[in-house]
């Protein structure tokens, strides 16, 4: 069903959002504060908006697509939403979210956060995937319409809910990147070729690692820590190690370090005996 919607902020991300809207048959409204960004998505037979409240009276779902928070709040600020539902894909941190959401309900509108996990190349494209939190029938309402940008998942009723997924997954991201950046220094130490490295040995041993996550998830929500595969005391060991190695090597370790500081505190606990899933009880 062709629906109306509009778009506030047509960056990279959100122009790559209105275009998916636009190519998916939908009538799509776009405002960007510097207005020719809007000029290639009115060539694909997007309206254009000049204000903002123009923008936000032409349909009733409000997708935003801003810098940050405080950019969302300055374009909004003397907008009126009654009946409208904004879904905003803006960035920010859970705590803003739930600010967000109290705002716009004053402003009698319904709120919906969203995480946009992936890049705008990746935008109507498979692999793409948006976190939503907020009000539950606003989602059930425009589910099929944000699949036309990404796979969609809701995530609950606490706006706050899809921001601190998006954050989360970042941090296992850059904690992936932190630790096959500092492999990278030791094999480029040795001049081992870094191709070769990553795609025959690096990239499968991380894939074979990462499929130990649900048991860890499962021994955290137990709260039960013992393993008999690979305690504490022997990754104590193992850093120990690294670190001598690293050192030999003369490559700097900084990025790994803090998770021996932590990994030293739990054994020090008298805890070497439990798995590295009890250091979650140290954050
Ligand atoms: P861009 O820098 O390309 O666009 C920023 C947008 O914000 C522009 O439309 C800009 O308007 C607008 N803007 C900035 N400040 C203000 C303001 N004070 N008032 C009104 N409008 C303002 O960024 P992206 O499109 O890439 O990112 C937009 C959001 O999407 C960010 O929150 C980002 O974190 C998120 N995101 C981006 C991803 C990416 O890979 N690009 C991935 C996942 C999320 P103007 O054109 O006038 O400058």
């Amino acid at each position: 069903m062709s629906e109306n919607i509009s778009v506030l902020g047509l960056g990279l991300m959100g122009s790559a959002l209105a275009e998916s809207l636009i190519r998916a048959g939908h009538h799509v409204t776009v405002w960007n504060r510097t207005p020719a960004k809007a000029d290639p998505l009115v060539a694909e037979g997007a309206t254009r908006a000049d204000t903002p409240a123009q923008a936000v009276s032409a349909s009733p779902l409000v997708i935003v697509c801003l810098l940050d928070y405080p950019s969302v709040l300055e374009t909004l600020k003397d907008v009126p939403l009654e009946d409208r539902v904004v879904a905003n894909l803006t960035t920010g941190r859970p705590a803003e979210a739930r600010e967000m959401a109290a705002w716009v309900a004053e402003r009698g509108g319904e709120y919906l956060d969203g995480g946009i996990m992936a890049v705008p190349h990746m935008i109507a494209k498979p692999g793409a995937l948006i976190l939503y939190s907020g009000s539950r029938p606003a989602f059930e309402r425009y589910e099929q319409v944000f699949g036309a940008m990404a796979a969609s998942r809701y995530t609950g009723d606490d706006p706050g809910m899809a921001p601190l997924l998006d954050l989360a997954m970042l941090t296992g991201m850059y904690g992936q990147m932190a630790g096959s950046l500092e492999a990278l220094a030791l094999v480029r130490s040795a001049k081992y070729p870094l191709m070769e490295f990553t795609t025959e040995l690096l990239v499968p041993w991380l894939n074979a690692m990462a499929v130990q996550l649900p048991q860890w998830a499962k021994e955290i929500e137990a709260g039960d820590y013992r393993t008999e595969v690979s305690n504490l005391e022997i990754n104590r060991a193992g850093m120990e190690n690294l670190v001598r190695a690293f050192e030999e090597q003369g490559v700097k370790l900084d990025l790994l370090l803090p998770m021996k500081t932590v990994i030293d505190r739990r054994v020090a606990r008298g805890l070497g005996h439990e798995g590295l899933s009890g250091l979650v009880e140290e954050l």
